[in-house]
């Protein structure tokens, strides 16, 4: 995993170590000796992770920090404080402007490669999601702003697996400053019962309880689908910095050392918050992009972009599996005088209702879209001519045989839609020459009286074929 590191630094030999050290491990290394420079270098050559010094004439790390974090092009870049003052007031300060972990000199091989490679673990995934993002916006779609230091960091449901009662008090008394929930568990059984039973925000291991290995306790968690994607934080004590360094290999997220300082407590607690509301909202947010760029709002059907793309699919799947597809084309009949008459709220009201029917009268494969106006596509995969013919009349007779209330003085409305079938077989076919095919039978049933379903070779559907009790037969 290679990865562009920013060093910031306005004292050389300190840059030349790092520089070095991040060297033998393969990182691309850039340079920046004050706080100016740094900003310009993070906009410009976009880095995967900043190592910022506190102290430096001029802007300070702290400032620079915010800044960068302020800045929509850069926010998204982790940004690690390296200090040579070990106060945790430095620290906590550091996490509140937004860095998104510290590194205090002289520093510690192991903790330097584990930060490093835990945080650009961590962009990786947030990058994916913001090209992903930037696709749906590209498809029509504009979503606000979003970064990482504007997420809410209150409420959150916290599991905590710790068998020092003074430390679960602790913990408890300070995550009460953001009304969190804490569900604190002694032990791994316990804790994988928890699990199950709910989701959470983050959950607090120690890696040194008593009665069993809280690393394995952490892989465990990883690897679990219910805690996967779940912040960990460790606990631990000085000489288990070795196995700290592997749980931040394995994945776990970040981890602090006992005894446990209130403040740095809160702060650390609070990032992974902020990160993990941080990609549950790209996450909603790709979704609900994705959803209203294929869906028609109106009806909630598939609109006519998703409905082409997908036909595409399955002609061409077709040319393998020769399965038969049938094709619908719905119209409603005499649509523009209810509008005419009703107004044009009552005719979005039909059609919602007609919409509606149509898709709880299919199959859970079948596929249907609002191909434009008050004309839809049915598509019912792998079907027999029998069946679809079939399934357009129950599709034509949910719409005729009840009318549709619209609360109006003068009763129900009467609707009643034209159906146009065909079926496609043996590949090798094109959308749009298939839908034309579709639009003529279609035609064809308008021509010859409306409501009634028309296929390409079998021609007008006897109503009396299909009957009620026939339904349960051709399911
Ligand atoms: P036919 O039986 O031949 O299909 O006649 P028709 O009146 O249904 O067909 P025509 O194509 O003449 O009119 C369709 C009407 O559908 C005209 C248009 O204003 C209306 N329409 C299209 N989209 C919407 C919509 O989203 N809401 C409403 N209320 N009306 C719509
Ligand atoms: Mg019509
Ligand atoms: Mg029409």
């Amino acid at each position: 995993m290679s990865a562009r590191v920013l060093v910031v630094d306005d004292i050389l030999p300190n840059v030349k170590l790092l520089e070095a050290r991040l060297n033998s491990e393969y990182y691309d290394v850039l340079i920046a000796t004050s706080g100016q420079e740094a900003l310009e270098k993070a906009e410009n050559e976009s880095p995967d992770i900043i190592l910022l010094d506190i102290m430096m004439p001029g802007m300070d790390g702290f400032e620079v920090c915010r800044r960068i974090k302020d800045n929509p092009k850069t926010t998204h870049i982790p940004v690690v404080m390296v200090t040579a003052l070990t106060e945790n007031e430095d620290r906590v300060r550091g996490l509140e402007a937004g860095a998104d972990d510290f590194l205090s000199k002289p520093i510690n091989d192991i903790a330097l490669m584990a930060r490093v490679r835990s945080l650009v673990r961590l962009k990786i995934t947030v990058d994916e999601w913001r090209i992903r993002e930037k696709t749906a916006n590209q498809l029509g779609v504009a979503n606000d702003d979003v970064s990482p230091m504007k997420e809410r960091v209150e409420h959150a449901k916290v599991l905590v697996i710790e068998d020092q009662d003074f430390e679960i008090e602790k913990y408890k008394s300070v995550l009460n400053a953001d009304h969190d929930e804490i569900y604190a568990v002694m032990s791994g059984s316990e804790a994988l019962k928890k699990i199950k039973e709910q989701i959470f925000d983050l959950i607090v291991v120690s890696i040194n309880l008593q009665d069993e290995d809280g690393l394995r306790l952490c892989s465990h968690l990883r690897s679990n689908e219910n805690t996967r994607a779940t912040p960990i934080i460790m606990v631990g004590g000085d000489e288990d910095i070795q196995r700290i360094a592997r749980g931040l290999e394995m994945g776990v997220n970040d981890y602090i050392m006992r005894p446990v300082d209130r403040n740095e407590f809160l702060a650390r607690v609070r990032t992974q918050i902020r990160r993990k509301r941080f990609q549950d909202r790209l996450r909603a947010n790709y979704e609900n992009s994705l959803s209203m760029a294929v869906t028609d709002p109106l009806t909630g059907m598939y609109n006519r972009r998703y409905m082409e793309t997908h036909l595409k699919k399955l002609l061409e799947r077709q040319e393998a599996n020769k399965k038969p597809l049938g094709i619908l084309l719905l119209d409603i009949d005499h649509f523009k005088a209810v509008n005419d008459t009703h107004g044009h709220n009552i005719g979005d009201e039909v059609l919602k209702e007609f919409s509606r029917r149509i898709a709880e009268s299919l199959r859970s494969f079948d596929l249907v879209a609002r191909h434009g106006g008050e004309e839809f596509v049915v598509i019912l995969p792998d079907v027999t001519e029998e069946k679809a013919h079939y399934i357009a009349e129950r599709l034509r007779r949910s719409i005729a045989d009840d009318a549709i209330d619209c609360n109006l003085k003068s009763g129900p409305l009467k609707i009643t839609t034209s159906v146009g079938g065909i079926i496609v077989r043996n590949g090798g076919h094109d959308v749009k020459t298939v839908l034309d095919r579709a639009d003529k039978c279609l035609y064809n049933a308008k021509e010859t009286g409306r409501n009634r379903t028309i296929f390409e070779q079998a021609g007008f559907i006897d109503p009396d074929i299909y009957k009620e009790e026939e339904r349960e037969m051709m399911e």
